[in-house]
C-alpha cells in the first residue's frame, strides 16, 4: 500500500482542557505507532491542524475515527495524496500548542504562510499548511538536537 499524507483542520470544543490534549496525544501515540502512522498536531486559537502519514488504508480508518471524536467539530479535509517520503518520521504523534512553545518563532513561521494574524488553518491552502507544519517540525527537531 503506497505512502500517503493526509491534512485536515478542525475546531476544538469550547471547553477543551489541557487533560484532553494529553489524552489525545497518548491515544494517538499508541494507536499510530501500531499502524505505522507518523505526524504532527498543532493547536492554537481553538483550531487543530494535523498531518498524518502512512498507508492509505490506515489513514482512512484513523481519519474516520478522528472525525467522529466529540472533542472537536467542523473537520475539514485539506489534502489526502500520495507522498514520496515521510516528513514527520520522528513522531508517531507530536502535539504543538502554538501559544506556549516558542511563541514568537511560531508566530513568525505562521505569518510566513497565512493571511490572518491568528491561527486559522481553514484559510490556508494545502501547500501552505504543509510548509507551516514542516517548519514547525524543523524548529522542534533543531531544539531537540541542540
Ligand atoms: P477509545 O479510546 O476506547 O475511545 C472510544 C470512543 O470514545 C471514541 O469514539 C473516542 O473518540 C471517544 N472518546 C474517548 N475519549 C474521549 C473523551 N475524553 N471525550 C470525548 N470522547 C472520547 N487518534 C488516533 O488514533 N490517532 C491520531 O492521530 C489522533 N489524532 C486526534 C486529533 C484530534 C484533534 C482529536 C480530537 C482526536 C485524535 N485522535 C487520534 C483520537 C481519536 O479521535 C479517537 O479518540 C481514538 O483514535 C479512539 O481510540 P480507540 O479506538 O482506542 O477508542
Amino acid at each position: 500500500m503506497s505512502l500517503h499524507r493526509l491534512l485536515y483542520c478542525s475546531r476544538a470544543i469550547p471547553n477543551l482542557s489541557y487533560q484532553d490534549l494529553k489524552d489525545i496525544l497518548e491515544k494517538s501515540e499508541k494507536n499510530n505507532s501500531l499502524v505505522g502512522i507518523t505526524g504532527m498536531l498543532c493547536y492554537g486559537n481553538s483550531m487543530f491542524l494535523q498531518v498524518l502519514e502512512g498507508s492509505r488504508q490506515n489513514l482512512t480508518q484513523t481519519y474516520n475515527r478522528i472525525a467522529r471524536d466529540a472533542r472537536h467539530m467542523d473537520a475539514e479535509l485539506i489534502d489526502f495524496s500520495e507522498a514520496e517520503s515521510r516528513q514527520f518520521q520522528i513522531w508517531s504523534m507530536k502535539v504543538v500548542e502554538l501559544g506556549t512553545y516558542a511563541p514568537e518563532k511560531m508566530q513568525a513561521i505562521y505569518l510566513k504562510y497565512a493571511s490572518e494574524p491568528t491561527f486559522s488553518p481553514q484559510t490556508m491552502n494545502p501547500r501552505q499548511c504543509l510548509n507551516f507544519l514542516l517548519e514547525v517540525n524543523a524548529l522542534y527537531n533543531a531544539d531537540l538536537s541542540a
